[in-house]
């Protein structure tokens, strides 16, 4: 008899599962509690795939040989815990996908800088001309792609939400970029729990294997002296940092990448250089995720022409630093999936002349002293915008009363709760010569459907000063 498998959630992810478990002999059924999306509706019809939407029907779903849940879901949603308690599987669909593809697996995870690298070492794919899909959190689902146009590489984002649900899944190359406590709502907001997700990358991975990560990252730092993993490791990082990693914890002959000065440099054989200044990505940050990206493309050898071509001129993403115009000598910024603290320290970390920072949003239990040396060094102005700016009005409230003795002119705070009154404020608060950037630390779904939403709003007020 057909195996019974279950999909639970019906965005790109699980939709892509349910056509590759019905093209590959399962019975398949789909069930999302939320209204599902009308092209993804459309999709299930033609594929004659059964589904409900708009609840969980126990008797439908319990039954289930194995269940292939959305990322978004957590294992407190009721359903997810019954089938938990009778224990039925519950897998990812990247996992699922993994099953039936031969391909090479290059998978990029973090707290920060996912989309931006993996959307680069796509690009240095292209460019060389290879057969390369993207997934995970970008673009179509690996399991749709498995079933209809299946390719010898595939670069995946993946989140830690996917990482929980798989087991068996091995990366050929798993890069991870830092990690910095996120999510940490679904995670019972202990940090270790979310670190071991994100460690989850390695599991599975060989001698042959290469494990690219960021090693001044204390906490990978301390994983890896914990956990040993068994592939070979690649490093990126400061030079130091390189050298510390390198003699302390392996004695593999290993190709790092590391900055120093005024040059970013891959060793392998055959060494790469190159100014940073001519990286086309800016900040420190986006530093690291060159050096990520360099290393894969050279490990899956790649020339070194082309992954330079690739470093210099490559576009950038959407919401990720994204320069949105100048308007009577004020820069606008738009880093609208700036979503946690830490990718706006690097947002600050980035910015070259005075600032004023718009912040707010939905808080997910966020710590914003991690910022406010580089928001005293750097902003004249935050504006607050989110349905709720407490917590914010009172952490910079007290940053600012401490500054008040020792400065003359002490940061303004505004507090808005619309675009429309945030963009304003900056418009008036800005001098010539300033940027006003948008990265707001927090979710952004009180105010806005999503956190694309919220960076098209916001350049569409820029556009119209
Ligand atoms: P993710 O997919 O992990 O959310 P993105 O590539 O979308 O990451 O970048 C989100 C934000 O995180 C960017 O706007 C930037 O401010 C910050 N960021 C990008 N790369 C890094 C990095 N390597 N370290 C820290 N912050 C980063």
């Amino acid at each position: 008899m057909a195996k019974r498998l279950i999909v639970l959630g019906a965005g790109e992810s699980g939709v892509g599962a349910a056509i590759l478990a019905k093209a590959k002999g399962y019975e398949t059924f789909v069930s999302d509690m939320g209204e599902i999306k009308p092209h993804y509706a459309a999709l299930l019809e033609q594929h004659d795939i059964p589904y409900e939407s708009g609840k969980h029907t126990a008797e439908l779903i319990l039954n289930a040989d194995e269940v292939v849940k959305s990322p978004g879901i957590p294992d407190t949603a009721p359903m997810v815990k019954a089938l938990i308690g009778q224990g039925t599987p519950i897998i990812s669909e990247i996992e699922f996908a993994a099953r039936y593809t031969n391909a090479k697996m290059i998978c990029i995870t973090g707290s920060n800088g996912k989309t931006t690298t993996t959307s680069l070492i796509y690009d240095m794919l292209r460019r060389a001309g290879l057969d390369v899909g993207l997934a995970g959190n970008i673009g179509n689902s690996l399991a749709l792609q498995v079933a209809e146009q299946d390719h010898r590489y595939y670069v995946i984002e993946l989140s830690s939400f996917q990482l929980d649900n798989m087991y068996d899944f091995r990366a050929d190359i798993a890069i991870l970029l830092n990690i910095t406590p996120d999510h940490l709502d679904r995670y019972n907001f202990e940090f270790q729990n979310y670190i071991d997700a994100k460690m989850r990358i390695t599991r599975n991975q060989r001698h042959e294997d290469a494990f690219v990560f960021w090693s001044g990252d204390p906490v990978i730092d301390k994983e890896i002296r914990k956990l040993r993993p068994t592939a070979t490791l690649y490093p990126f990082g400061e030079n130091s940092e390189v050298r510390d990693q390198k003699s302390d914890v392996s004695n593999q002959q290993m190709n790092v990448a590391y900055v120093d000065g005024r040059n970013m440099v891959v060793e392998a054989r055959e060494p790469l250089e190159l100014p940073v200044e001519l990286l086309s990505l800016k900040g420190k940050h986006n530093q690291y995720n060159s050096m990520a990206a360099a290393i894969t493309a050279q490990l899956l050898n790649i020339k070194n022409d082309v992954i330079r071509e690739s470093l210099t001129q490559f576009e950038g993403v959407e919401h990720r630093l994204q320069y949105v115009a100048t308007v009577r000598g004020v820069r606008w910024i738009n880093d609208s999936k700036a979503t946690n603290v830490n990718s706006c320290w690097y947002a600050l970390e980035a910015m070259t002349t005075p600032t004023v920072l718009i912040l707010g949003g939905k808080d997910k239990g966020n710590d914003y002293s991690e910022i406010d040396e580089l928001v005293l060094q750097k902003c004249h102005t935050l504006v607050f915008m989110g349905l709720h700016n407490e917590k914010l009005m009172e952490h910079f409230g007290r940053l600012v009363e401490s500054q008040k003795s020792k400065v003359e002119s002490p940061i303004t705070l505004i507090d808005t709760h619309s675009l429309a009154d945030a963009v304003q404020a900056c418009y008036e608060a800005a001098r010539e010569g300033d940027t006003v950037l948008l990265s707001p630390c927090c979710a952004s779904f009180d105010l806005f459907k999503s956190y694309e939403d919220r960076g098209e709003q916001f350049k569409a007020a820029v556009k119209q000063l």
